[in-house]
């Protein structure tokens, strides 16, 4: 069945999910604060929205992807913003990946309101985006993730409803706080090999097959040759660059603070990700961060 659906923050990621949602057939009414963004909606059969109040106001089903949580807070909560504006029933989907306290706050004041929201934050990266084959991890109540889900599913290939408001978030940053860790882990021994004269691909060959076998090695392998897929074959373009990792790192470390957990390991690997970055390492794929362990970055 064919819904009227909002979608706000049509950039890398929202525009080709945004374009999806028009190819299956539903009208999408989309607003970004850029020109190009809203240019490419309407050459993919959308339309563009003349505010974020009229969007809200015609929408059976609002979509937000914007950059943090700073950008959702204000959108949703602002006088003039979507919550002001949607009808009771409206389905709220905040697939932006922000801080777990920020998730929380705008779904509360939206269910005051009548209205259902989930947090709904993804992976899969641009590619996945465009191919509508994301991972959404979503938090919510079971009828705002029942709303959702035949929209989710338009996206993305693989939905997990993680748990009430707040869950996906906190899913997406435990799950990309265990990636970071592990990428240094692997990293650090393909360093220490080197020095070692161990070969690489035989130490690739040995631990994929034994206990220090994660998924930064056997998948997504930081140095050249063992896994022909992996970014190090082509001179460390993202792939998933080291300013996302560093991004979901430090909610992750914003997260244990407001909640008490203990991550030493998190926190180090934030600093370690904040130093790569700052001494050029932004753009490249987060796995290049054994170049700079290696001392050649
Ligand atoms: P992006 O910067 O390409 O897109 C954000 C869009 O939001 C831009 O088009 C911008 O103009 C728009 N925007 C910002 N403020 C706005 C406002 N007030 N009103 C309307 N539009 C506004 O970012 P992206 O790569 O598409 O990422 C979006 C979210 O998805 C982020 O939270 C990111 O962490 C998450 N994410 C990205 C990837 C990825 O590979 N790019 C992967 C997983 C998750």
């Amino acid at each position: 069945m064919s819904a009227r659906i909002g979608f706000i923050g049509l950039g890398n990621m929202g525009g080709p999910m945004a374009a999806n949602l028009v190819k299956a057939g539903h009208s999408v009414a989309g607003f970004d604060l850029s020109e190009e963004a809203l240019g490419a909606l309407e050459a993919a059969g959308g339309t563009r929205a003349a505010s974020v109040a009229d969007l809200a106001a015609s929408a059976e089903v609002i979509v937000t992807m914007l950059p943090a949580g700073a950008h959702v807070r204000k959108i949703y909560l602002e006088d003039g913003g979507i919550l002001d504006h949607a009808k009771p029933g409206t389905i709220l989907i905040d697939s932006s990946t922000i801080d777990v306290d920020s998730a929380r706050v705008v779904a509360a004041v939206a269910n005051e309101k009548g209205l259902l929201m989930v947090d709904a934050p993804v992976s899969g990266g641009v590619g996945g985006a465009a191919a509508g084959t994301l991972t959404f991890m979503v938090g919510g109540a079971d009828q705002a993730f029942e709303g959702a889900r035949p929209y989710l599913e338009v996206m993305g290939k693989t939905i997990v409803h993680a748990g009430g408001s707040g869950t996906g978030q906190a899913a997406k940053i435990c799950n990309n706080m265990i990636l970071g860790i592990s990428m240094i882990g692997v990293s650090e021994a393909f360093v220490l090999a080197e020095r070692l004269g161990l070969d690489a691909q035989k130490l690739f060959d040995i631990s994929s097959t034994a206990s220090g076998q994660c998924w930064s090695l056997t998948s997504y392998c930081p140095v050249p040759g063992p896994v022909p897929t992996s970014p190090a074959n082509r001179d460390y373009q993202p792939g998933f660059a080291a300013e996302m990792m560093l991004k979901d790192l430090k909610l992750a470390q914003e997260a244990a603070s407001s909640s008490g957990a203990s991550t030493p390991l998190g926190a180090e690997a934030a600093a370690l990700y904040n130093l790569f970055c700052n001494s050029g390492g932004q753009g490249r794929d987060f796995s290049a961060i054994v170049k700079f362990l290696r001392g050649t970055e």
